[in-house]
């Protein structure tokens, strides 16, 4: 099901970024797992990148301190960013991703998330893809951790007893 998903999300990228100079920037380490599938999927040329946000607080939620501790190393001026992220939730940590990576000025950025859980938004955030929306709990595998467990799962489960 993962997969079947993650080729269709390809499909719409690779369809509204025909010709454009395209990054695609995962967010460390969640994503990882889905980046590297959605990229073996896609059919256009993109670069890639990584940045890494640290969140401190609690372990199953954000807590509003969010710094980047790995920033790209493409310059993004003038480029198609699509920004790959595992899950968004409160939406805190993506704009404040989206807030540090417009000050590179690329020509746009699309966000691309695994799933969505859009009833705890906090932050509207645009989402221009979505792999699957959640309703709630929390969830790990397919590269989303717990205490870094469960990352390698290669399935995504609701952790009980949290
Ligand atoms: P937000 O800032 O949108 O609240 O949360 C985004 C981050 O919180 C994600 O990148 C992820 O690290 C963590 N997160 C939120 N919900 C879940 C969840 O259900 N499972 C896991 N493993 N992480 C989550």
């Amino acid at each position: 099901m993962i997969q079947k998903r993650v080729k269709e999300l390809a499909s719409e990228i690779a369809r509204d970024h025909q010709g454009k100079d395209t990054v695609l920037v995962g967010i460390l380490k969640g994503a990882v797992f889905f980046f590297c599938d959605l990229a073996r999927e896609l059919d256009i040329q993109v670069g890639i990148d990584f940045l890494r946000a640290a969140s401190y607080g609690p372990s199953s939620s954000s807590s509003g301190t969010i710094t980047l501790t790995k920033d790209v190393e493409t310059p993004l001026e003038g480029k198609s960013v699509v920004l790959v992220e595992d899950i968004i939730d409160t939406g805190l940590t993506m704009s404040r991703i989206l807030e540090e990576l417009k000050r590179k000025k690329p020509s746009e950025v699309k966000v691309c998330v695994l799933l969505d859980k859009p009833e705890r938004r906090e932050i509207e955030v645009q989402v221009d893809y979505c792999g699957f929306r959640v309703e709630g709990g929390f969830v790990v595998g397919y590269g989303l951790d717990y205490d870094e467990q469960y990352r390698n799962l290669s399935e995504i489960f609701v952790l009980k007893g949290i």
